[in-house]
């Protein structure tokens, strides 16, 4: 099986001269101007949040898993579910997944704390999750409340139940990705999870043209 993280890795080089020359002759075309920030540091969470104890999974984690980045970010990233190590340490997006999301992002020239990413569930679930299960309709509403603090211009949804789930939708990403959606006036770009990407490569074009539109999006503003 080809390593997508090499192959990821040749296209940000790939990536890198084209900028480079592209600098040269008409500036730096990847800067995203930064906004008013919109929220302080200590304002970011309700308090009321802190302890969720909405749903049964507050019984089995053991950290909340919030999200990570500029909380002020022009692009929100939204995952699934935590998994066992995003528990531990209560940070999303650390595995092989992480990883490759991580590349993905470099491609279009964007690090990890440019943008601020979470999952639709905040505490790890035991066992496969439904779209109108109570742990998604509950969570659903922190993520409303987190769309509002952070004002993101674009919300790339990561995979099935963040895309389903947002946009109330009912076709599978593979249907919904390659189109440009709206939540309360902010462009939805959905696209295949990294998880799902490190089980299909050969689905790494398409993801790669999502994260381009998603660019070309934050560079028009
Ligand atoms: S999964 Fe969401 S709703 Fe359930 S306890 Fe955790 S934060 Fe609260």
């Amino acid at each position: 099986m080809p390593d997508i993280v090499s192959e990821f890795k040749e296209i940000m080089s790939l990536t890198k001269r084209y900028l480079e020359r592209k600098e040269e002759s008409e500036g730096n075309l990847f800067f995203i101007k930064p906004k008013e920030p919109a929220i302080s540091e200590q304002n970011f969470l309700d308090p009321e949040m802190a302890d969720c104890n909405k749903c049964f999974l507050a019984k089995s984690r053991r950290r909340i898993v919030w999200g990570e980045g500029n909380k002020n970010a022009d692009l929100l990233l939204i995952g699934e579910a935590p998994g066992e190590k995003e528990d531990l340490e209560g940070k999303p997006f650390l595995d092989k997944d992480g990883e490759l999301l991580t590349k993905i992002l470099q491609a279009v020239n964007l690090q990890r704390e440019d943008v601020y990413i979470t999952n639709l569930i905040k505490c790890r679930p035991e066992g496969k999750l439904k779209i109108d299960s109570e742990e998604v309709i509950n969570c659903l509403k922190l993520l409303y409340l987190q769309i509002r603090q952070i004002k993101p211009k674009i919300i790339c949804t990561l995979g099935n139940l963040a895309t389903r789930a947002l946009l109330e939708r009912e076709e599978s990403i593979t249907d919904l990705r390659g189109k440009i959606y709206y939540f309360r006036g902010i462009k939805v770009v959905p696209t295949f999870h990294p998880a799902y990407l490190l089980k299909n490569p050969k689905e790494k074009r398409k993801v790669w043209d999502d994260i381009q539109k998603i660019r070309d999006l934050l560079i028009s503003g």
